[in-house]
């Protein structure tokens, strides 16, 4: 099949993991920052292929993992909201808050329902009229447009009983706050294609041109990500910081203008908690006023204690990238995804999920 068997050749990625061997003069750090690559490296085995110099990191890059305990709590503040159904992506009711988690608020009656899309959630309030229905809006550039038209599209519908609880995060100002940390000894990050089909590449233009690190833009079959690596291997070599694309057939300088029409259409820059990294200045969504009567924290009080993250549970470090899932005591013991303790054990992208499964 175009635009997959290509680049799933072994022997193809082979011959890059030769040339990465050959290029690298030092050890390096590089960091995935999203889960969709962190599992994809897992999945084909690529770190066998590559030499011991290069390390590869996790970053703060699965939606779920980042949502801080605080907000997880806020989601089921809403759940317990008579009247209200949540509508949510799966992998968010496995998420422990400080005392419960959703699952657990719908074995004991909640109306907390899965659905695939945000237009899912549309139609089911449409078909609940006497409720609220309320949206959980976690993701990054990649989701927040489709979070937007659905609010768009309800205003244009008139279904006065959609709301959307706005907790999505912008990707590059995490970076940079992570570059900011002193401890932090990232040297290149490996670049996510989705969500740079959207912002486009010059949304990495600071991390380059004021920190100094490489960014490429890495597609997520392996022959894509070894040839990421290799890209970056040959400018940390060169001593190049610059913005390349790998991933040619999704991502372009400009991203999809359409989508980002959507998504500043319905929301705004502000400053957000993400699990690990505390608050960053612009780096979350909020309802711009003009959608104020779509937005949940406006329409119901969803007030919360400050929370602490769950006892011994070292996720901050994994997203991060500053400690491996195993460094941590409660992996595979306490903690495994039938029973996890932190949301990088209950997502499919979390990095804590990807070495339990993939372990040995
Ligand atoms: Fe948190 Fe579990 Fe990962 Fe430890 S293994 S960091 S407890 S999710």
């Amino acid at each position: 099949m175009k635009y997959i068997d290509e680049y799933r050749d072994g022997a193809v990625a082979q011959v890059l993991a030769a040339r990465i061997e050959r290029t690298v003069e030092r050890p390096m750090r590089l960091m995935e920052i999203c889960g969709t690559h962190t599992m994809a490296i897992f999945r084909h085995g690529l770190r066998s292929l590559l030499p011991e110099a290069i390390e590869l990191v996790s970053g703060p890059g699965c939606p779920v993992c980042v949502t801080a305990t605080e907000d997880i709590d806020r989601c089921i503040r809403l759940a317990r909201t008579p009247g209200v159904i949540v509508a949510t992506f799966g992998d968010l009711v496995r998420v422990p808050g400080s005392r419960s988690s959703l699952r657990l608020e719908q074995a004991s009656g909640a109306d907390v329902r899965m659905v695939y899309s945000t237009m899912d959630a549309l139609e089911t309030a449409k078909e609940n009229g006497r409720s609220e229905v309320v949206f959980l809006g976690i993701g990054f550039e990649t989701t927040a447009p489709t979070v937007a038209a659905a609010m768009i599209e309800a205003d244009r519908q008139g279904i006065g009983n959609f709301s959307v609880l706005a907790l999505h995060k912008l990707l590059p100002p995490a970076m940079e706050a992570l570059l900011a940390d002193p401890d932090n000894h990232v040297d290149g990050f490996i670049c996510p294609g989705h969500v740079t089909t959207i912002i486009g590449t010059s949304a990495y233009r600071d991390v380059v041109e004021h920190h100094h690190r490489p960014c490429v833009v890495t597609g997520f079959e392996p022959v894509d990500i070894l040839e990421g690596i290799l890209l970056l291997a040959e400018q940390i070599a060169a001593g190049r910081a610059e913005v390349e694309i790998q991933y040619r057939r999704g991502a372009s300088a400009d991203g999809n203008p359409g989508a980002l029409r959507f998504m500043w259409e319905v929301f705004e820059p502000a400053d957000a908690l993400w699990r690990g990294l505390g608050s960053i200045p612009g780096s979350g969504l909020k309802v711009r006023e003009a959608y104020a009567a779509r937005d949940a924290r406006l329409r119901f009080d969803l007030v919360v204690p400050p929370a602490a993250e769950p006892a011994g549970c070292r996720c901050a470090e994994v997203l991060r990238g500053r400690i491996r899932p195993p460094e941590c005591p409660l992996f595979g013991r306490r903690c495994t995804p039938q029973d996890p303790v932190g949301p990088c054990m209950v997502s499919g992208e979390g990095t804590c999920a990807a070495y339990y499964r993939y372990r040995g």
